[in-house]
């Protein structure tokens, strides 16, 4: 069996216990003190689970963990209060989605994770943004499923998820074998039954160790051949698109790559060439 050393942490804020509305960075009263105090709650509450998460990790041999924190915003885990022992992956003008990736990974983990757009009862259900449905090789993924393929791509198995009950269950339709934490039932788009937040970090910290131990048996998330990327918007794509951006009709679009790699960076950052990590 494969000792797993080196781990890739991808993380995200809807997924997380206790956190069952948008990130208010973008509303009106963003700036305002009810914004300011909702998002630094939400802050403390995904560096919990993120803490937790890499405590479990080390606990279950792991040398090395780097984490993504993968929120639109690029700045939502607070530096300052991490374990000691992880790197952080964060800011803004990304060149890439999963920032650090590369083959010295033996392993990828998802934490704060929510399912996919248009999943029904799942809280906070998106796709990269709301009104957004992604296909590839015309099945129906998520962002958990894109970081997956992207890391499969690498040869890198995705061994756990910790979030929303509807992304543990996406994540075990896509990774036959993955451990998952559900810390959090969502019950509708905005409201879900939680764990408190000190009992969802004993259940990551002690799951993420299970999935230390079972790693070794869970393949990596791979598509064969080349692959279609689709996406369906609910407002019509723009009459000007992307160069090599195929329109299906007025609301889907449609990139080809010659692996997932090469078709998610064209579709996603306009780089079909972005090389393949060493
Ligand atoms: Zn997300």
């Amino acid at each position: 069996m494969k000792t797993i050393k080196s781990v890739y942490m991808m993380t995200d804020l809807e997924g997380v216990a206790g956190v069952d509305d948008w990130d208010p960075r973008h509303t009106d009263y963003g700036n305002e003190a009810k914004g300011v105090y909702e998002r630094s709650e939400m802050q403390r509450l995904l560096t919990g689970e993120v803490n937790a998460a890499a405590e479990g990790l080390f606990k279950a041999g792991v040398r090395e963990v780097l984490i993504n924190d993968a929120h639109g915003a690029g700045r939502t885990i607070l530096p300052e209060a991490l374990i000691p022992g992880v790197r952080i992956a964060r800011g803004r003008n990304r060149p890439s989605w999963l920032l650090g990736i590369s083959r010295q990974f033996d392993a990828l983990v998802q934490v704060g994770m929510h399912a996919m757009g248009y999943t029904p009862n799942a809280c906070l259900a998106h796709s990269m943004s709301r009104g957004i449905l992604y296909r590839a090789n015309g099945r129906e993924m998520g962002e958990m499923g894109m970081a997956a393929l992207l890391a499969g791509q690498l040869g890198i198995p995705w061994v756990f998820t910790a979030g929303d009950l509807h992304a543990c269950r996406e994540s075990e339709a896509w990774a036959p074998g993955i451990v998952t934490a559900p810390v959090k039932e969502g019950l509708s788009d905005l409201c879900a039954i939680h764990l408190a937040p000190a009992d969802a970090r004993d259940l990551i910290r002690e799951r993420i160790q299970e999935a230390v131990q079972k790693a070794g048996d869970i393949a990596p998330v791979t598509l064969q051949g080349a692959v279609t990327i689709e996406i369906q918007r609910e407002e019509p794509w723009p009459a000007k698109l992307r160069e090599g951006t195929e329109r299906v009709d007025a609301f889907t679009v449609r990139y080809t790559g010659k692996h997932f790699w090469q078709a998610f960076h064209h579709a996603t950052y306009g780089k079909p060439d972005m090389p393949l990590p060493e």
